[in-house]
């Protein structure tokens, strides 16, 4: 796909003929359609492919799906929001996860599933927890470069980039085996801000200013792109002003790509706990910042998505590129089970479990047995 901005910047070309211009009409209607209003997404609308799953039976595949690799769920840090945590309370469950013990059965697993899913060719995101703490992270690198899967991005709160880790730093093999993108993970420009709502063990590598410059700087060499994702939170970046500080101040260190989210909406029935609280307590409605921009000529609007569950609004600042976020969990359970035989997304779990869930004891397509 190429996208392209016209003289206006408003339009962008798709491939060779199609142009998509900023639609704001979408954003209403995904704010209705989360109201209770008529669903605005239409699966039937995409190409879909049949696919026999051992376990899941006959399923039809979103074509355009993504599949995401559990390396570890272990973290440094325990963020207030955290994102994986909140997909199991949305469901009621608590986070436990079960693991395959054994590295070598868990990278053997992986290359079947792998084989499983390549043909369907999705992209590829590493998650966890975070990754770069598993002394798996650069096989599973490799593994997945050797079945030559395209875009390939991870997922990182940064701390274990700089690491060795069979004989170079671990971001020197992801551009090595020839992954895309790198998403960082970081509430504020500031450390002292950032360290205590991200919540890191106080003995841990932490991903600071300095350090984050020296990754950034990697990434201007190399095809690797890096991407600033940013949670929005009552108690830190809030508003158009913050946005504006953030972009601005870590621009300084290189950065030009960013991405602030909306705290997922899930399940009021959710297991409540201190994580679930804190998410009630902090929510920023990006449907409120939206409206703001109009007052900020320096945000030019350039391209909106409306996803089966997420929304997404993309501006140009400053020759930067600010994309916008926001996800419901209670929209995807309810489009999931209005199809159930579609596959939107795959997931690879510790367990081994290939699903189309983020919660591995649902959906599973291909169950793991020892
Ligand atoms: S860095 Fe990610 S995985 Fe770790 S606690 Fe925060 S949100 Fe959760």
């Amino acid at each position: 796909m190429k996208n392209e901005m016209n003289d206006n910047n408003e339009k962008i070309k798709v491939g060779d003929s199609r142009i998509i211009e900023f639609n704001e009409k979408l954003r209403e209607i995904r704010n209705q359609y989360k109201q209770g209003g008529r669903s605005d997404y239409d699966i039937s609308r995409y190409e879909l492919i049949d696919y026999e799953f051992k376990d899941g039976g006959e399923k039809r595949v979103y074509k355009n799906l993504n599949f995401s690799i559990f390396v570890d769920d272990y973290c440094n840090a325990d963020c207030k929001f955290c994102v994986a945590q909140l997909r199991y309370h949305h469901r009621n469950e608590l986070y436990h996860k079960c693991h395959i013990g054994d590295p070598d059965k868990y990278l053997s697993r992986l290359e079947d599933v792998l084989k499983i899913v390549r043909p369907l060719n999705p992209s590829v995101s590493l998650t966890g927890g975070e990754p770069t703490l598993s002394p798996l992270l650069t096989e599973v690198l490799k593994l997945v470069d050797k079945y030559g899967f395209r875009k390939r991005t991870i997922t990182t709160n940064g701390s274990g980039l700089l690491k060795v880790q069979d004989n170079d730093i671990i971001l020197n093999n992801l551009i090595k085996y020839n992954w895309n993108h790198l998403n960082i993970s970081r509430v504020s420009p500031d450390d002292s801000i950032n360290r205590a709502i991200m919540n890191y063990s106080t003995d841990s590598e932490y991903c600071d200013m300095n350090m984050l410059k020296e990754i950034l700087d990697i990434c201007a060499e190399s095809t690797l792109k890096h991407r600033l994702s940013c949670l929005l939170l009552k108690e830190c970046v809030h508003d158009v002003e913050g946005i504006k500080n953030y972009t601005d101040i870590l621009s300084q260190s290189g950065a030009n790509n960013f991405i602030f989210r909306e705290l997922m909406d899930y399940d009021k029935l959710a297991v409540n706990t201190e994580k679930t609280e804190y998410c009630n307590q902090n929510k920023v409605k990006l449907y409120d910042i939206w409206h703001q921009f109009q007052d900020y000529p320096e945000f030019i609007p350039y391209l909106n998505i409306l996803g089966y569950y997420y929304y997404v609004e993309i501006y140009k600042y400053h020759n930067m590129t600010i994309a916008s976020e926001t996800a419901d969990l209670n929209l995807q359970s309810k489009e999931k089970a209005a199809h159930p035989d579609v596959v939107y997304e795959m997931v690879f779990h510790t367990s081994g479990h290939l699903t189309g869930s983020w919660v591995e004891k649902e959906e599973i397509l291909d169950r793991y047995t020892e």
